[in-house]
């Protein structure tokens, strides 16, 4: 079972002698949100699973990021939970909002007629631009190499006994993810043509060995196949490529954040789908996770006692998706 790789990095004596907590922490990384106010007892959920978990034992600091100052209260909440250290970051003037560009009416309009999952919200829409197209950027991710996003209300099931950071560095993995679903049409409508035109410019940029056949039907259609960035571990190396640049400079010109509803999922995942190949992705199996609509239960974690999940229930690898990235090559 894909369960029986786990010992490979992890959980056995072997796995602790080289991804071991002990000494100077081996990867410039951090935990990393942005995050309401309001979000705080969702938030204080998934560190204590996180904490317990694993970062009890390793201690990487978390990035809290908002768009508005956040209250005392929240920082106390969150600075309670551990004691690795806290950042607290208030958003850089430009990265949340309208670039200057966009028609504000054509916006409101698409707005009202909406009937897809957030489809009303602006704020949404603010927040899955920045997620996409700033957040590496932010002054407090800038000595980062890996980051690792966390979200409000996620349960992390199982016992991570190494550290995928390193794991990452040391593969040379630059995109880690756990669930893939495809993604509801009405938010992304022309996210693909938009996409297929920045390739035809920008030939020179896409790689040769690419994930192209993921997002990309045989008859040239959109598969809608998108990691679930709300988890996910990258080499911020990827964003911050001139390639990344490119594209995410691309889409906005577009509007498609603002008159559609353009998720960071579906971007982050056509920027590996073009600019990575297969082997510096990596599916963390062996990470249980949930996330509200949607988990991930490790195989054949019922005898290990490390989770809490029950494996016969949303194993991620059974999506359509799943199944199309092991065919990829
Ligand atoms: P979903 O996962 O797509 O349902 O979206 P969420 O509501 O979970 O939002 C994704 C992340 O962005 C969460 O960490 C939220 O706390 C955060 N977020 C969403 N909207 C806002 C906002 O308006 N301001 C701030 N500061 N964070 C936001
Ligand atoms: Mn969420």
């Amino acid at each position: 079972s894909a369960f029986s790789n786990f010992g490979k990095y992890g959980g056995n004596a072997q796995g602790l002698n080289e991804y071991s907590p002990q000494g100077v922490k081996p990867v410039k990384a951090a935990l990393v949100a942005l995050i309401r106010n309001d979000d705080l007892y969702g938030m204080r959920q998934a560190i204590r699973e996180l904490e317990d978990r694993w970062n009890h034992k390793y201690n990487y600091p978390y990035i809290f990021l908002n768009d508005k100052p956040f209250t005392s209260e929240f920082k106390q909440g969150i600075r309670d939970l551990t004691k690795a250290q806290v950042q607290f970051g208030i958003l850089e003037p430009g990265t949340w909002g309208y670039p200057s560009w966009i028609d504000q009416e054509k916006a409101k309009k698409e707005r009202e007629t909406a009937d897809y999952i957030k489809g009303h919200s602006e704020s949404y829409r603010f927040m899955c631009r920045f997620q996409s197209g700033f957040v590496h950027k932010h002054p407090l991710l800038r000595d980062l190499e890996f980051y690792w996003r966390i979200e409000p209300d996620v349960h992390y099931y199982c016992d991570i006994d190494y550290d995928p950071f390193l794991y990452m560095k040391k593969n040379e993995l630059k995109y880690g993810w756990n669930i893939a679903p495809d993604e509801y049409e009405p938010t992304v409508r022309t996210l693909w043509n938009t996409t297929k035109d920045f390739m035809q410019k920008n030939p020179q940029m896409i790689a040769k060995k690419n994930l192209l056949d993921w997002v990309s039907n045989p008859d040239g259609t959109y598969t809608k196949c998108h990691f679930w960035s709300n988890f996910e571990i990258v080499d911020l190396s990827l964003y911050r490529s001139p390639q990344y640049q490119a594209f995410f400079d691309h889409l906005d010109k577009a509007g498609g954040f603002f008159y559609e509803r353009w998720g960071d999922a579906p971007i982050h995942s056509l920027a590996v789908a073009m600019f990575l190949q297969k082997s510096q992705v990596h599916y963390f199996d062996d990470i249980g996770y949930y996330h509200p609509a949607m988990s991930h239960c490790p195989k054949g974690s019922k005898t290990s006692g490390k989770c809490v999940c029950d494996p016969e229930k949303g194993w991620s690898n059974d999506f359509g998706c799943a199944k199309r990235w092991r065919s990829v090559s």
